[in-house]
C-alpha cells in the first residue's frame, strides 16, 4: 500500500454520508494513510451510526447528513446512486465554500445530474467512482485495502476546477487507487459492458434456476462448483444498490444488452446446428480475455477465483487438473 503521506493529511475534515462496505472502506483507508486530519462519518439509520460507533472507524459520528458535511472540506456520499440528488439537496445549505462534493457511485451521467442541480458555485463537484467492491454491504463489510490496485474513474463535469479534481485524485491514488478521469456518459458505457452487465445475467441466472428448483430439486445447489456458484456471488450483491443502477443507466444498459441479445441468438444458432467452429472460436478469444485480466493485475490467476476453501489443499491440484500457464 501507499506509504502514509509525509507532508499533512490532504484534507482537515472528510464527510461521509453513507457509511457501508464502501464509505466506511474509505474511513478505515483515510485513517491508515493519514489522507484526512478528521472523518466524520453519519449513516440514514440510528442503528447504522451505532455500528459506526462501535467500529470507531471514525473520529466523530453524527445525526444528520447537514451536520456531516458541515465544516467539511470534502464530502463524500456513499449512498445508493438513487439518493444523490435528495441528499445533495439536504447538504447544500450546510456547504463550506471551496468543499469538494463526490460521491461513489456505480453510475455517473444521472448522479452528476442529480447533484449539480443543487451544489452551489462556492462548491466543487467531481463524481468518483471506485471500481472496488464485494458482494457484502454494511459497515462490517469494509476494510482499508478495499482501494489498494483498483481504479477510481473521476467524472468531472467540464467546467470543473482542475486543481480541485486533482485534489481528489490524489485523495484516491493515497487510498492506493489508480485514478483515471472520463465523462460521465463514457463511464455509464463502460460499466455496462464489465459490470451492469454481468450483474444482470448473474441476477438472471440464479433466478432462472430458482424457477427450476422443482425439476432439479437440491441438485442446483449441490452441483454448484460447476460455474453456478461464482454468479451466485455476483447474484448476492446489494438489492437496493443493484435496483438503483439499472434505474439509473437504462439507456447505456439497454444498448448493452441488445448487443448481448444478438450474440446469444448467434450461439444458440451454432448450438442449435451442432456449428462447433463458432462456440470453439468464440471460446478461444473469451479465455484470451480472462488472461489479459490476470496480467494487468486485476486477479488472482489461481483456481477459484483465489480463495480457499477449508479443508482444500491450498496448494494448485496436479495436472491434468491445474494447466501450468493458469
Ligand atoms: P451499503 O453497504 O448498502 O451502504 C449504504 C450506506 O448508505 C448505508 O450506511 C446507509 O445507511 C447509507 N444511506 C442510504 N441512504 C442514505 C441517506 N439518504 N442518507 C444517509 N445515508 C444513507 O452500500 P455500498 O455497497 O457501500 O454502496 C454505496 C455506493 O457505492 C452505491 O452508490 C454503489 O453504487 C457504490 N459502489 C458500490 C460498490 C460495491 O461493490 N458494493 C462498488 C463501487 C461503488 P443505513 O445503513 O442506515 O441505511
Amino acid at each position: 500500500m501507499t506509504a502514509p503521506s509525509t507532508d499533512g493529511p490532504l484534507f482537515e475534515r472528510l464527510a461521509l454520508i453513507g457509511v457501508g462496505l464502501i464509505g466506511s472502506s474509505i474511513a478505515r483507508a483515510a485513517r491508515a494513510q493519514g489522507a484526512a486530519r478528521r472523518v466524520v462519518a453519519t449513516a440514514r439509520s440510528a442503528a447504522t451510526r451505532r455500528r459506526a460507533i462501535e467500529l470507531g472507524f471514525a473520529d466523530e459520528v453524527v445525526d444528520s447528513n447537514a451536520a456531516a458535511a458541515a465544516g467539511a472540506d470534502l464530502v463524500i456520499l456513499c449512498i445508493p446512486v438513487g439518493q444523490s440528488g435528495a441528499v445533495a439537496q439536504e447538504i447544500a445549505p450546510h456547504l463550506a465554500p471551496g468543499a469538494i462534493v463526490s460521491d461513489v457511485g456505480s453510475v455517473k451521467a444521472t448522479v452528476l445530474r442529480d447533484m449539480a442541480a443543487h451544489v452551489p458555485p462556492s462548491a466543487h463537484l467531481v463524481p468518483a467512482h471506485p471500481v472496488a467492491g464485494t458482494e457484502h454491504s454494511g459497515p462490517d463489510a469494509g476494510f482499508a485495502e478495499l482501494f489498494v490496485n483498483r481504479w477510481c474513474i473521476l467524472t468531472p463535469p467540464p467546467d470543473a476546477e482542475p486543481a480541485a479534481v486533482e485534489r481528489l485524485a490524489a485523495f484516491w491514488r493515497s487510498l492506493g487507487a489508480n485514478v483515471e478521469t472520463m465523462s460521465a456518459e463514457h463511464h455509464d458505457l463502460v460499466l455496462a459492458v464489465t459490470s451492469h452487465l454481468p450483474h444482470l445475467i448473474a441476477y438472471t441466472i440464479v433466478g432462472t434456476a430458482d424457477d427450476l428448483a422443482e425439476v432439479t430439486r437440491s441438485e442446483v445447489l449441490k452441483f454448484s462448483a460447476g460455474g453456478f456458484r461464482d454468479f451466485t456471488r455476483i447474484a448476492a450483491s446489494d438489492p437496493v444498490m443493484w435496483r438503483d443502477v439499472f434505474l439509473a443507466n437504462k439507456d447505456a444498459v439497454l444498448e448493452i444488452l441488445g448487443r448481448f441479445n444478438e450474440d446469444v441468438a448467434t450461439l444458440t444458432r451454432a448450438i442449435r446446428r451442432g456449428d462447433g467452429e463458432t462456440l470453439f472460436n468464440l471460446f478461444t478469444r473469451t479465455r484470451t480475455i480472462r488472461r489479459g485480466i490476470v496480467e494487468l493485475g486485476q486477479d488472482s490467476a489461481a483456481p477459484d477465483f483465489g480463495r480457499p476453501h477449508e479443508g482444500l489443499p491450498l496448494a494448485p491440484l496436479p495436472r491434468p487438473y491445474a494447466a501450468d500457464s493458469e
